[in-house]
């Protein structure tokens, strides 16, 4: 796309995709029924939510943070998780045995946790131990993987991480004796922890392409890397190209630029600041007025900086709205219909891991809390 037609089309940018607009009497229903069932349920909400959904949630924060919450609210037999799909598994796997967790559409899936199925996994570990020693491979997968994924990586002496914490989960990881890692599903996530953080060079980083034999890679490729990660991204951080940045400091001079390390090496290279959500929000909110910032991650989170921070300038950091899609399935009518079922003792969308899935998940969420309350 050339440049000029980039910059016209940035000035333009809509505050979001499709028109949030929710009818007052499905509103007034959920107050309603949230009021009624408040000692029973619980509504979280991820940050990357809509408006209109987050409008009804008692805690927002990213999915580890919420699945955290609320397991530790006891009291609460109901766990509406507005995310997706990993986010109410995870909430699930460390909930309480009286607690349900219920996702309002079942739709509601992740691209980038789909593209690392346990077979292909299995399978693809199954084919390296053919070539290197798998008990000096660590597995680590990213919190935005299935249950089943975390289990096998539990069951490996593995751990997850999140983007807050892979850097101190990498370093665990290579002083605890393995020589490699094995990381699922963001190859991006992986290959910034990898270079920018850990200083580890780009020919010990390698692609495994779960598509082809030996995942594309020689033996020796194997047998050199110190990290191999497999193929696959989230399509919302993806649309973030490295051309970005240089458009927006043109547009906006003195613009910072700060992105989520799910976007792509070349993004990350370019940035002034990389971190998580946390990070991000955090940044904003301690920076002083007239701050201005192109920040790349999801666009109703940006949104909602815009319209909490209006003292600086905040907009994405793509010349179009880049929002998750399959989080947007969750609507206020969905949740309506969900507390209209429990309000009928009837439980609907519950989210339920298989109990030897669920211990193995827990043995490597529980890693990833030790290793990382150790490096705090
Ligand atoms: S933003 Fe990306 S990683 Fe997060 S839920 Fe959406 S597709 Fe998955």
């Amino acid at each position: 796309m050339p440049e000029v037609l980039e910059l016209s089309v940035v000035a333009e940018l809509p505050e979001t995709l499709v028109a949030e607009t929710t009818s007052q009497e499905v509103v007034a229903r959920i107050h309603a029924l949230k009021e009624k069932l408040r000692d029973k349920v619980v509504i979280l909400g991820h940050h990357y939510q809509r408006d209109d959904v987050v409008q009804f949630a008692d805690r927002t924060g990213d999915s580890f943070e919420l699945a955290r919450y609320a397991s530790n609210l006891h009291d609460r037999e109901f766990i509406i998780f507005c995310g997706v799909h990993f986010m109410a598994e995870t909430a699930d796997v460390l909930s309480g045995e009286s607690q349900k967790v219920i996702l309002p559409d079942l739709k509601a899936g992740c691209s980038m946790s789909d593209m690392a199925r346990f077979e292909q996994v299995f399978d693809a570990w199954d084919e390296i131990s053919e070539v290197i020693d798998t008990s000096k491979v660590c597995p680590i997968t990213y919190m935005n993987s299935s249950a089943a994924i975390k289990a096998f990586c539990g069951e490996h002496g593995g751990a997850v991480s999140t983007s807050s914490n892979n850097r101190a989960i990498f370093d665990w990881a290579f002083h605890s004796g393995f020589e490699k890692i094995f990381f699922f599903p963001d190859q991006h996530l992986g290959r910034n922890t990898a270079f920018f953080q850990l200083g580890i060079p780009l020919e010990e980083i390698v692609l495994y392409d779960q598509t082809k034999p030996l995942g594309g890679l020689t033996p020796d490729e194997l047998k050199r890397a110190k990290v191999i990660l497999w193929r696959g991204h989230c399509s919302v951080h993806q649309h973030f190209q490295p051309s970005h940045p240089n458009i927006m400091r043109a547009l906006y001079p003195g613009i910072q630029v700060m992105v989520h390390p799910e976007c792509s090496f070349e993004v990350v290279r370019q940035a002034d600041k990389v971190g998580s959500t946390a990070f991000i929000m955090k940044t904003v909110e301690e920076a002083p007025a007239g701050s201005s910032w192109a920040i790349g991650t999801e666009h109703h989170l940006v949104n909602r900086l815009k319209h909490e921070h209006p003292d600086q300038f905040i907009t994405t950091l793509a010349p179009y709205a880049c929002e998750c899609a399959t989080m947007y399935r969750i609507s206020p009518e969905a949740m309506l219909d969900i507390l209209e079922n429990l309000d009928k003792g009837i439980v609907k969308n519950q989210i339920t891991v298989p109990e030897e899935t669920r211990k193995w998940a827990n043995v490597a969420l529980t890693r990833m809390l030790e290793i990382t309350k150790k490096a705090a």
